[in-house]
């Protein structure tokens, strides 16, 4: 074609040799060629072009190229491609659309050149094409699959963003545009610092810098100020994207909104500030042991308590100081509180104090549970100093056992007086029977007292009823005896497990001793006051009522004062004189 500018100068023959030859090799380059004349009508195709939309050439030679075109293709050619063509002589990268014989469409780009040379075939345009279908497949395939990676971030319900590293936003899904309470398409081009409070700024900027230069995603908590002014806590993760060259083109960034988190934890802080604030202060001292009974809170409260400074006392296990006779009992409170047998304990025990005194502490105890797993995680509790209570309790305590005591005693001669001697009798009496013992009981009785007083006065009577009474419970003495002050110058003794013979030979020896006190008494016919006494017993193993055998007795002393006083008798015979007996009437 562009030797036919030679034609003149070469032989007609020699023409035709060079036009055959580029006839031939237009028809077996590889590529897609063709060449369309004045007309536009086909005058040569390449072998390739016609392999491409299969047709023979035949088919094709001297049809419109322009068949070949889908009807957009071809408005698109007239209207836009071929003015542009006639007027510069040129196409570059045309992009058409040619339909193949069987009907399928395949993406083209066209080249051509215009060759005005005076050819004997006239204007020629000649023409490359490219098969360029697969390329425009994938590129279809790739906005296909962006549209739905954008499509995916789209509908997150994280704040997802694309940035410059300087900050401005590229990108920003629609989560996160709704969060600020914008459209996108404001957000977009807005640097990503306007949304910062400015306190937090440099704190970003550090992190930003850091982001760009790991390759790894890198997370940060800040808050951000919305446009509406209001201040959110967001968690974010950042991770710097690289081209090529490892140049950080964009930071992509996920964040969740944790405002309502924050808060929340805030509010555990404060409420937790508060409790430790009530502890800090309070005049309780507040004590925390893990799980290994370790102390690892104890509040300034041990100062006034205790005497030492709470860091002595961490460290410490709870029964260091406590007293020794207390220790097992605290260690066995602990453990029940920590083997979960008990969730919270009561205990007072003593403490020794830093000046070495020992004070009452009472310690309301409680086992702690790991909220989440509800493992036992130790034990807290708060010691109260209880000394003060305490000593008021005892006192009260003995004041009780002195009360009781007074009101079992009888005041004059220090003996049990009748209230507990009957009560004594009662206990004694079932004891004898379930033991299958015998019981025995001792009537005594001063001989001639209304005499005395008479003679030596009613204080004197009171001191010989002391005195008497004293070797009465010198005697009774055994564990178990009771001495007892009956009424008036009558006493009574309980000898448990005794029968009558004991019971009269121990009788005997009170009325020796109270003879040998040689008490004077001038009006008594022995000229020392004496006692008269009954004795009687139980026999093993018989049944018998408390009256019985007071009865007995009774009858016993009413005997020996019969018999001349100053004696000793009992049921079976009235024991030996031992005096001068005296004939005097009795009174019982
Ligand atoms: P008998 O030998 O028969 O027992 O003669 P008695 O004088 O002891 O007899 P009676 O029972 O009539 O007298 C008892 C006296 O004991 C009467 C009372 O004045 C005196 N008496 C009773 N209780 C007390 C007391 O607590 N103190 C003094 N000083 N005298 C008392
Ligand atoms: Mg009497
Ligand atoms: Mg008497």
């Amino acid at each position: 074609m562009t030797n036919a500018s030679t034609q003149t100068t070469e032989t007609d023959q020699e023409a035709m040799r060079l036009r055959a030859e580029l006839e031939h090799r237009t028809k077996v380059t590889p590529a897609m060629l063709h060449s369309i004349n004045t007309e536009g009508q086909l005058i040569s195709v390449s072998d390739a072009w016609l392999a491409k939309l299969g047709y023979t050439r035949d088919e094709v030679i001297g049809r419109p190229s322009s068949d070949f075109l889908t009807p957009e293709s071809r408005a698109y050619a007239i209207e836009e491609v071929l003015p542009v063509f006639f007027r510069t002589g040129r196409i570059d990268d045309a992009e058409y659309q040619m339909i193949c014989k069987d009907g399928r469409v395949i993406d083209i780009l066209l080249s051509a050149v215009l060759d005005d040379g005076s050819s004997e075939i006239g204007t020629i345009s000649l023409a490359v094409i490219t098969d360029v279908t697969a390329l425009k497949t994938a590129k279809r395939l790739l906005s296909a699959s962006e549209a739905r990676y954008r499509g995916l971030v789209e509908d997150q319900s994280e704040l997802i963003s694309l940035a410059s590293p300087d900050g401005v936003l590229h990108f920003v899904n629609h989560a996160y545009a709704r969060h600020y309470g914008l459209p996108p398409e404001e957000m977009i081009g807005r640097n990503l610092f306007d949304f910062i409070p400015e306190d937090g700024r440099a704190a970003v900027a550090a992190h930003f810098k850091y982001v760009c230069s790991v390759n790894h995603s890198v997370e940060d908590e800040n808050q951000v100020t919305l446009p509406d002014g209001r201040r959110r806590w967001m968690a974010w993760r950042n991770r710097a994207l690289t081209d090529a060259d490892g140049q950080v083109i964009a930071i992509h960034s996920v964040a969740r909104d944790i405002d309502d988190r924050v808060a929340a934890e805030r509010r555990l802080k404060e409420s937790e500030a508060r409790y430790r604030l009530l502890a800090d202060h309070g005049t309780d001292m507040v004590v925390q042991f893990d799980r290994e009974l370790v102390r690892r809170y104890v509040s300034p409260a041990c100062r006034d308590i205790l005497g030492y400074e709470p860091e002595e006392l961490i460290g410490g296990q709870p029964t260091d100081l406590v007293h020794p006779d207390d220790g097992a009992s605290v260690a066995m409170t602990f453990r029940s509180l920590l083997d979960g047998s008990e969730e919270r304990r009561t205990i007072i025990n003593r403490f020794r104090h830093r000046d070495g005194r020992w004070i009452w502490l009472e310690a309301q105890l409680k086992a702690l549970k790991n909220p989440e797993r509800g493992a036992l995680s130790g034990v807290i509790g708060t010691l109260r100093d209880v000394s003060a209570r305490k000593a008021i309790e005892e006192e009260l305590q003995e004041v009780n056992r002195r009360l009781q005591a007074l009101a079992e005693q009888d005041g004059l001669t220090g003996l049990a007086n009748r209230r507990l001697f009957d009560d004594a009798l009662a206990r004694e009496t079932h004891r004898a029977m379930r033991e299958k013992s015998s019981l025995a009981l001792l009537m005594i009785d001063v001989d001639w007292f209304k005499t005395f007083n008479d003679f030596y006065g009613h204080p004197a009577g009171d001191e010989c009823l002391k005195r008497i009474g004293a070797a009465i419970r010198r005697i009774v003495s055994r564990p178990g005896e009771i001495a007892a002050r009956y009424g008036g110058e009558e006493f009574a003794a309980l000898l448990p497990d005794t029968d009558e013979q004991a019971a009269a030979a121990t009788a005997e020896e009170i009325r020796q001793a109270v003879f040998e006190l040689a008490i004077e008494h001038r009006i008594s016919p022995n000229g020392v006051a004496t006692i008269s006494i009954g004795a009687a017993a139980t026999t093993a193993g018989a049944a018998f009522e408390p009256e019985q055998l007071l009865n007995n007795a009774d009858r016993a002393l009413y005997r020996a004062k019969e018999s001349g006083r100053n004696r000793v008798a009992h049921n079976s015979k009235p024991s030996s004189q031992t005096e001068r007996p005296e004939s005097a009437s009795t009174k019982r």
